[in-house]
């Protein structure tokens, strides 16, 4: 049993209002304003509670820090590989790529992680480059055509 805590409470309310995924710095510096002993150890101890308690999820994504969400519910992130942001991604589920591994596989699958990675708007249009056209059907973009 975790006790309460009012910074953790705090974190948790923080990264709820945030749709940009920040970091443990981010987190630190605005926890920062409303208690301005905190550690940034304790924001990461705290962190780790609220992952452990299921309130907020840990997204590694294998590019700088990690960051943290607060919408647990599932859904896609696209990493822009120039600016570092991860972003929401609305995207059919494709759970089942868990059976396309499974037929690969002699054990049991339980899950999987999935990454995009990109370049968002912001960078494109700093670049002076348009997003590419979307192929005209799903079959033609799968099948290369
Ligand atoms: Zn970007
Ligand atoms: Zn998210």
């Amino acid at each position: 049993m975790i006790k309460y805590s009012r910074q953790r409470e705090y974190i948790r309310d923080f990264l709820a209002g945030q749709k940009d995924h920040p970091t443990a710095e981010t987190i630190y510096r605005n926890a920062q304003k409303e208690f301005p002993n905190i550690s940034l150890g304790t924001v990461y101890r705290n962190l780790a509670q609220l992952e452990q308690l299921g309130e907020i999820k840990k997204l590694s994504t294998g590019q700088g820090p990690d960051h943290f969400d607060g919408n647990t519910s599932p859904h896609y992130h696209v990493i822009c590989t120039t600016c570092g942001s991860v972003i929401d991604l609305e995207m059919e589920n494709i759970n089942h790529i868990n059976i396309l591994a499974k037929t690969g596989f002699d054990g049991e699958i339980e899950g999987h992680f999935v990454y995009f990675y990109g370049t968002c708007k912001n960078c494109l249009e700093r670049n002076g480059r348009q997003p590419s056209a979307l192929p005209q059907t799903l079959e033609n973009a799968i099948h290369g055509q």
